[in-house]
């Protein structure tokens, strides 16, 4: 895909994200793997509304090439792409129902969510949670690269998740996955439940590894 394709489909996909809800106000960000470096969404923009022409464009190395500033969360994206060299492109949400499973007292921090969908094991498989730590504190970086060389997707406590995946399609289907997924979750907490068994989601991996 062209570096101008790339650009109208990261508007195309945050705005479609946007007017779903996924995300809101300034919040939330999205980088893509090019040729000579990546692309970014900019600092203070909203997903509903990004100009294609002003996405922050950054070299080899993250310094700014062209365009706007960009997001202050720029580290989550980086420590995916160099701690997973086959990353396309990552996306982060401060999506509700997720965030609020982030919150909960009671979950497992090496794999938040129950396998309640074959969909849900396919695209996410496992998520540890990554620790709070202030925005800004360095831990924060450090944990999230530490999680991010074992898992493609991780949760971050009180505030989002991160996924990569090998194209921009593959990051936000499997995060829209994991939004719905932590809604099921919510909506199931006091029902008695069914989730696939070990042996199904062996199978599962197996099949369909990621
Ligand atoms: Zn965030």
């Amino acid at each position: 895909m062209s570096e101008s394709a790339t650009r109208d489909a990261i508007a195309r996909l945050a705005k479609s994200m946007f007017e779903r809800g996924l995300t809101f106000g300034s919040s939330g960000n999205i980088s893509v793997r090019i040729e000579d470096g990546w692309l970014m969404t900019p600092t203070g923009s909203t997903m509903g509304g990004l100009d294609p022409a002003r996405i922050s464009k950054l070299d080899e190395q993250g310094n700014l090439v062209s365009g706007d500033k960009p997001t202050k969360e720029s580290f989550l994206h980086i420590a995916m792409y160099e701690e997973r060299p086959a990353t396309g492109a990552v996306v982060h949400l401060h999506s509700t129902h997720s965030v609020a499973v982030s919150c909960l007292a009671d979950i497992d921090p090496t794999n938040v969510l129950p396998p309640i969908t074959a969909y849900y094991v396919m695209k996410i498989g496992t998520l540890p949670l990554v620790p709070y730590f202030p925005p800004g504190d360095i831990n924060l970086a450090r944990a999230v690269r530490e999680m991010a060389s074992k898992h493609h997707a991780v949760l971050l406590a009180n505030h989002g998740p991160v996924v990569s995946g090998k194209s921009l399609e593959d990051a936000v289907y499997a995060t829209e996955e994991l939004e719905e997924t932590a809604r099921l979750f919510l909506m199931l907490k006091d029902f008695k439940t069914r989730y696939l068994t070990d042996a199904q989601v062996t199978a599962l991996k197996e099949k369909f590894p990621s």
